[in-house]
């Protein structure tokens, strides 16, 4: 430290009610520089989606969250989407049929903030626990109807999915590849170090920074981001990885691996993939 590596963390949650910028103070205190902020799931926000502009809601706090967030000298870049659990929560009070066009059409909306400019991506993905076969269907029309947005903004599009191997990956490549949409676009959220079959498949990993990820990604080369999924959640204090994770393991990493590997993943490969600005 001081460090003059740019540090991204590829997921990051920031809610207001919880930590909030205290933890994005901790993130730049520890060397981070940018993040990818992701929407909040709406229900975990106190929101209850009945009608597509409730998601307005849900996206403006995330665009509001990330200007705080610059102004304390990190650049935050949104990404808004819907969590793809909101599906079981929507059929809680709806019909499956209306649950979906509902979440596609909240795509819309975040779609449209990136034509302003306002977000750098969308958030879909498919429930990472089980459900009955007519919602995993519902799910992938969704999702597919995200890359369909993806392409048409030419944007990138973060997903939230079940556990993945090389099985799974393919089977969302496809789905992806179908609607044209630039593979290097689509960015496998909360990945296992899979970085060659993910090269293969044209996708982009964002690895979960856990204890080892980064070592074995590395192994596997440079093209992939690294992440936390930080939640931000006052109930799960806890859970997932705590904001100083990427800036830590990067700073640890450059002792062994030197920081040319680290340019590229925290710079060149998140402006690639978002079409964005890293500078420092
Ligand atoms: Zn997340």
């Amino acid at each position: 430290m001081p460090v003059k590596v740019p540090i991204t963390d590829n997921h990051m949650h920031i809610d207001p009610r919880a930590r909030g910028l205290e933890a994005i103070k901790e993130f730049k205190n520890s060397g981070g520089t940018h993040i990818i902020l992701v929407t909040k799931p709406s229900w975990s926000i106190g929101i209850k989606v009945k009608k597509p502009d409730d998601y307005l809601r849900v996206f403006d706090e995330t665009v509001e969250t990330a200007s705080k967030i610059r102004e304390l000298g990190v650049g935050a870049f949104p990404v808004l989407g819907i969590h793809p659990a909101e599906i079981s929560k929507l059929t809680e009070y709806m019909e499956l049929r209306e649950a979906t066009e509902l979440m596609q059409k909240g795509l819309e909306l975040a779609s449209r903030y990136v034509e302003k400019g306002l977000a750098v991506g969308i958030k879909s993905g498919r429930p990472h626990y089980p459900v009955p076969e007519e919602v995993w269907a519902a799910s992938n029309e969704i999702m597919e109807h995200a890359f369909s947005l993806g392409k048409d903004q030419d944007c990138a599009v973060q997903l939230h999915t079940e556990s993945v191997g090389e099985p799974e990956l393919q089977d969302i490549a496809e789905r992806a590849r179908k609607t044209g949409i630039k593979m290097y676009r689509v960015v496998k959220h909360y990945s296992p170090p899979l970085v060659k079959t993910c090269e293969e498949l044209g996708i982009f990993p964002g690895v979960i920074s856990v204890k080892g990820a980064i070592e074995h990604a590395l192994e596997e080369g440079t093209r992939f981001m690294m992440e936390t999924d930080y939640i931000d959640d006052p109930d799960r204090p806890g859970a997932v990885l705590g904001p100083k994770t990427i800036p830590r393991r990067t700073i640890k990493l450059m002792e062994t691996y030197g920081e040319e590997p680290f340019w590229i993943i925290h710079k060149e490969n998140p402006e690639k993939v978002y079409d964005i600005e890293i500078e420092i």
